[in-house]
């Protein structure tokens, strides 16, 4: 049943729950979040955003019973792969990865144990949540080997004698480090993503995606680029400028009462580090200034 508002499902709770919150609210939809609602209404755009499970939302764009949705790549593809393997709707399209989300899939052993590559796995029981992904991996490199499918605790399975290995998202090994495990190989590298439903949409809706995602891209940039003024002498302008990523075009402004010097605006595709900031200086550049972006339209 196709509405005429845009729906849009995303993870009630968890790791990607905050920052698409935060993404929506930066794009300008007016959404209250408070309370424990499955559905809530946007204020000032056509748009219904489904709280959900992240397990729930790849089904539900194949399905066609949402239009967007955001989600792990990483639960994308398992899901992919287990309705491809159950012969049920599994397309999808993906419009934007997006700037957050970001962790890999490894397979992780005992630490103390030696690993010389996928052909060790052979014959072994590995404890994952993601079965079906593991098992593309192995096939494609001719390993053989048993699951136990866990939907948590996965890293404690070694220990308590469910499994010789295990595989599981990783972000900063920490939680593999604190179970005696190290990471041996990485099979799969995963971000949030938005994706939308197959099939047609009509204008406004159509409409309406182009504009968000238009702004998705906007918040994105804004983040990644910042807004750099400095004062710098005529004859090194150019070392300075090469200085500054993604600074092709700048704007150079005379100052009034210094001759040899002229103040340049840029906007560069970089966080400045504090090294090159030294490097400038060191060109004769000074009162540089660092701002951030808030939105931006090319
Ligand atoms: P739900 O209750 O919605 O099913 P969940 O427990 O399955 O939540 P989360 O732990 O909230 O899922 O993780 C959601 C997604 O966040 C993961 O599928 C992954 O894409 C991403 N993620 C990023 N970093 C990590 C990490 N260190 N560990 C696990 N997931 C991570
Ligand atoms: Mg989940």
């Amino acid at each position: 049943m196709q509405t005429e508002r845009l729906r849009i499902a995303i993870q009630k709770k968890g790791r990607l729950a905050k920052e698409c919150q935060e993404l929506l609210k930066r794009c300008g939809v007016k959404i209250n979040f408070s309370g424990d609602r499955l559905v809530v209404h946007a204020e000032n755009m056509p748009i219904d955003l489904l709280l959900v499970r992240d397990d729930d939302i790849p089904g539900l764009i194949m399905d066609g019973v949402v239009d967007l949705g955001v989600i792990g790549e990483n639960e994308l593809e398992e899901v992919r792969l287990e309705r491809v393997a159950l012969g049920e709707p599994n397309e999808y399209v993906k419009l934007r990865r997006l700037d957050f989300g970001g962790c890999r899939l490894s397979v992780a052993i005992d630490k103390d144990k030696t690993y010389n590559g996928p052909q060790d796995l052979a014959g072994k029981r590995i404890a994952t949540t993601y079965p079906n992904i593991l098992k593309a991996y192995l096939d494609k490199q001719d390993v053989r080997f048993s699951t136990c499918m866990l939907n948590g605790s996965v890293e404690v399975a070694p220990r308590a004698g469910l499994a010789d290995a295990i595989c599981d998202l990783v972000s900063t090994g920490a939680t593999l480090e604190a179970n005696g495990l190290k990471e041996a190989e990485v099979i799969f590298r995963s971000k949030a993503v938005l994706i939308q439903r197959m099939g047609e949409f009509a204008d406004d809706k159509a409409a309406l995606i182009d504009r968000l995602l238009t702004r998705i891209h906007g918040v994105i940039q804004a983040k990644e680029s910042k807004y750099i003024m400095l004062h710098a002498p005529s004859e090194t302008l150019e070392q300075v400028v090469e200085l500054l990523p993604g600074a092709e075009d700048p704007t150079i402004l005379p100052l009034a009462h210094d001759k040899q010097r002229v103040a340049v605006h840029l906007v560069s595709t970089e966080n400045l580090f504090w090294e090159t900031m030294e490097k400038l200086k060191a060109l004769g550049a000074s009162s540089i200034l660092v701002l951030p972006i808030e939105k931006m339209m090319e």
